[in-house]
């Protein structure tokens, strides 16, 4: 089998003083790529030095919504002298979070802005967080069309909505939620996406699927949610992780997954 996982944050403390183990396990199991977002100032450089030790890493750079309040002019000037970098292959995760509303919405909204200025700038896909916010995510996303696309990481709303971010372009990942039991409306935006608009990521170290919910996340436990998403599209999983490469290939063409 072949895994990628789009969505994983290896600097994350739970999971980079083992990281080297958590690799060669992904890799033992066919794991071909992972993607490291970044969330602030110091995980954009541990995401950097990340893609830079390990051939299946790339990194993407930017500011979190949660931490907009701390995106002043030094992050930026070395946002951008890391977007240069060769294994940084796009902007994030950007957005907003209207649940825990870490960050005043005013200021997350003109942080996301500006690195959405960025991605159109150096034409670079974006990673999106979004919670409890779709519409205002959308309403910026809609500026921007024809301009950027970009992934839904983790995406989490309707199906009502996902057709909306679609039509701009983007592409929708799944993670963990959508093995949980709870879960409807994730499994009936999974069955009714393009199958070329599908990716599959973990957020590790968070939203670990089922069986090991309540454990730490890994990009190992990406099967699972792609299993979960195979299952509801009645496809067999080899097939839904070929479609998932070959979108990844489209988004990120310079991103280069293992043989
Ligand atoms: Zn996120
Ligand atoms: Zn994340």
């Amino acid at each position: 089998m072949m895994w990628i996982d789009t969505h994983a944050h290896l600097d994350d403390e739970r999971l980079i003083g083992q990281v080297e183990e958590i690799i060669s396990e992904f890799i033992e199991a066919g794991g071909k790529g992972i993607i490291n977002p970044s969330y602030d100032k110091d995980s954009m450089e541990a995401s950097v030095d990340l893609a830079k030790r390990f051939d299946l890493v790339y990194a993407t750079v930017g500011m979190h919504p949660h931490d907009a309040k701390d995106a002043d002019e030094s992050f930026f000037d070395r946002m951008k002298e890391l977007l240069e970098e060769e294994k940084v292959i796009g902007v994030g995760e950007i957005g907003l979070d209207y649940h825990y509303d870490h960050s005043p919405r005013d200021v997350q909204q003109e942080i996301f802005e500006r690195q959405m200025d960025l991605a159109a700038q150096k034409s670079l896909p974006v990673a999106i967080h979004s919670r409890e916010a779709h519409q205002d995510t959308y309403d910026i996303l809609k500026k921007y069309e024809g301009r950027v696309i970009g992934i839904m990481h983790s995406y989490s709303g309707s199906w009502e909505m996902a057709k909306n971010y679609l039509d701009l372009g983007y592409y929708l990942s799944f993670s963990g939620p959508i093995t949980f039991k709870n879960s409807r409306k994730l499994p009936e935006v999974a069955k009714n996406a393009p199958l070329d608009r599908i990716l599959v990521e973990t957020d590790s170290p968070y939203l670990t699927p089922v069986p090991f919910r309540g454990k730490t996340n890994r990009p190992l436990y990406v099967q699972y949610v792609a299993q979960k998403v195979a299952e509801v599209r009645d496809m067999p999983v080899s097939s839904l992780m070929e479609a998932v490469r070959e979108n990844v290939k489209v988004l990120f063409p310079t991103m280069t997954l293992l043989d």
